[in-house]
């Protein structure tokens, strides 16, 4: 039997994304509907948090829970597969209060924390529920959903204005045909979490590490600590290279190519052999393919797409969370204005969100670009870092910023940057000149362990007795 709702909006999908979303607009009191498939928490990539998303985690309530739950991250290292260049990003160099100190997250817990907040702020969440249709065509200012939960129920709910924030399955692209790969980023990744992990590396003071390949693979390792002993890591190659490698294992016997080519990959950096030496698996192998695309049409009178839904770009610079937040915050007040002033004409509120959003995409597609880029300077050699840079114009402020996540109002700013990192004349004449110069060179962010672990030996003894139960 199919039962009719009716409310102002309806959310699909509770990541970062809806969940923000569904958040500020039942805070402005209007009636949302979020409707998501899987039950929480469910474990998901993407566990890196950008410093720009701590003032929009305050402003949205949880970060009280956050610092109680989550190691805290300084910056990111970059470094080669023999572990003989490395370059170290300290946020603490731009941002000058404590919004520096990111969040390195579990996403089962973090997006659990963010979808209870939504349903606390007046969202009606339900979990468990599939969306399986939605007609934005029918009318300009209200949309039909159809959903489908886990016992079997349909149900027809009917909305004036609808969020697609479902992720990589980008409902409303995918339904119209309006999702394209980008074929130049055309790659998988492989990861898990371990545990009973000694942290070191720049590890140990809650630094993300990103390890570059080389050439064959195209690709790169991640390494974050989400525990006192816990990591995250995985490794993002070219799809044709995994198909390669998939062949030879199972040619050679192997009966869990996943994980066999997981670990190869991994104990190729000299840096996780190091590290991985008597840890413990602590989740079965997660893959995540085909990961790079562009959806049009990215709004209309009744309709938008925030987070990956909109559009999803490798994640080398740990954006994506951050891209999603900010987006929702952009729509959802364009949203919000166009539910209590009635559409006239156009939403100009919604077309400059969406210009700002498109800006901050391409501006990190650019900087990807060039992180593959075999001609280009890799970020392992971008520079070094010992003094306190204050001006945005200093390059090396810049890059700094860029990997904060100032890239929604600042992002032209950093044309100067890229110019120096694309043109090798002018990187040599900034190698020498500032990379080069000794107090340059600076292998640590000064973290304190307190500041970064301060909780996690505690939360992580409640995580290994909740795995040993489960296990
Ligand atoms: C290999 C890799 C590494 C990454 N690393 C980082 C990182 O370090 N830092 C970072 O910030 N980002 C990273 N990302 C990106 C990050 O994972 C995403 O950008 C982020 O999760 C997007 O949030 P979202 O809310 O848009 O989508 P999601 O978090 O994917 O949430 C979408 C939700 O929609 C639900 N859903 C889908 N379809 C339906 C439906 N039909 N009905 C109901 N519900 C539905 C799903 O179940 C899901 O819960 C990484 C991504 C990849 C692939």
């Amino acid at each position: 039997m199919e039962q009719k709702t009716s409310h102002d909006v309806i959310v699909i999908g509770g990541g970062p994304a809806g969940s923000t979303a569904a958040t500020l607009l039942a805070r402005q009191n209007h009636r949302v509907l979020l409707l998501e498939r899987e039950k929480f928490p469910r474990e998901h990539v993407g566990e890196s948090l950008l410093p720009f998303c701590y003032c929009l985690l305050e402003d949205l309530g949880v970060v009280d829970q956050l610092k109680r739950n989550f190691v805290r991250k300084p910056g990111v290292r970059f470094i080669d597969r023999d572990g003989n260049i490395s370059t170290t990003w300290c946020f603490e160099h731009v941002i000058n209060d404590e919004t520096y100190l990111s969040f390195q997250v579990i996403r089962g817990e973090f997006d659990h924390i963010l979808l209870k907040n939504a349903a606390k702020n007046g969202a009606e969440v339900y979990e468990e529920t599939s969306v399986i249709e939605a007609d934005i065509t029918a009318a300009s200012d209200s949309v039909t959903v159809t959903s489908l939960d886990s016992a079997g129920q349909k149900k027809v709910h009917r909305a004036r204005f609808l969020v697609d924030a479902s992720g990589r399955d980008a409902f409303i692209g995918a339904k119209n045909n309006w999702r394209k790969a980008r074929e130049e980023l055309d790659r998988t990744a492989i990861w898990s979490h371990w545990g009973n992990v000694k942290l070191s590396g720049g590890l140990e003071e809650g630094l993300s590490i990103i390890i570059y390949m080389g050439l064959e693979q195209k690709g790169w390792v991640w390494v974050f600590p989400l525990g006192e002993s816990r990591i995250t890591a995985g490794f993002v190659a070219q799809n044709s290279y995994i198909r390669d490698e998939q062949r030879k294992l199972r040619q050679s016997g192997s009966t869990d190519w996943k994980y066999d080519l997981c670990m190869q990959e991994l104990l190729r950096s000299k840096f996780c052999r190091e590290l991985l030496e008597g840890s413990t698996m602590l989740l079965p192998i997660l893959i995540n393919g085909n990961y790079s695309y562009e959806v049009k049409n990215h709004y209309g009178s009744n309709y938008a797409m925030v987070g990956d839904a909109r559009g999803f770009i490798d994640p080398i610079f740990s954006s994506g969370v951050f891209l999603s937040i900010k987006s929702s915050y952009l729509v959802a007040a364009a949203v919000h204005k166009q539910l209590t002033e009635g559409l006239k004409g156009k939403n100009e509120m919604m077309a400059t969100a969406y210009k700002q959003i498109t800006g901050a995409y391409n501006f990190v597609h650019r900087m990807i670009r060039l992180f593959y880029n075999p001609h280009a300077v890799t970020w392992a050699q971008a520079g070094a870092d010992g003094l306190a840079h204050k001006a945005h114009e200093s390059a090396m402020a810049a890059g700094h910023y860029m990997l904060s996540g100032d890239f929604f109002e600042n992002y032209q700013k950093f044309e100067g940057f890229f110019q120096i990192l694309e043109d090798p004349k002018q990187f040599q004449r900034y190698k020498r000149l500032v990379i080069e110069r000794k107090e340059f060179v600076h292998p640590s962010c000064n973290s304190r362990w307190e500041d970064v672990f301060r909780d996690m030996v505690e939360r992580d003894a409640e995580r290994n007795a909740a795995f040993s139960l489960g296990s």
